[in-house]
């Protein structure tokens, strides 16, 4: 997994400088893997609308998906500061997120692995529907 991990942050790396994040200036970087190994990126997107702002995470998500993937394996989100996933962002990674989804959050200087059950305990997910 440690390969992976490098993988995904070595992506966030490249695509962070493309935020789009002029009122927040916050930049995040999102990179994930998908149940097929694939990989995908994806950076901040803002908008004066501000409730148009999209996160890093649904990107690379949104991005994984319109492609054709099914179940992300591992995410990683990279900011200067370390922020974890939003609300919307775990709500979105529940509906397809592997049994043992792992949630990477890191800095320049280290990270974190999470267990996505232990971050998003209880989701309101697919399951009800069956
Ligand atoms: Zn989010």
């Amino acid at each position: 997994m440690k390969e992976d991990i490098e993988k995904l942050e070595n992506l966030c790396r490249g695509i962070i400088k493309n935020s789009y994040s002029p009122y927040s200036k916050i930049k995040v970087a999102s990179a994930l893997m998908t149940s097929t190994g694939k990989t995908y990126s994806g950076c901040n997107i803002e908008n004066s609308s501000f409730s148009e702002t999209i996160c890093a995470e649904r990107v690379a998500i949104f991005k994984a998906l319109s492609e054709g993937e099914k179940e992300i394996s591992l995410i990683y989100i990279f900011s200067e500061k370390g922020f974890p996933p939003c609300g919307p962002c775990r709500q979105v990674l529940s509906e397809f997120a592997a049994k043992d989804l792992k949630v990477v959050i890191g800095n320049e200087k280290d990270h974190q692995i999470h267990n996505f059950d232990d971050i998003y305990p209880n989701s309101f997910s697919k399951e009800f529907f069956k």
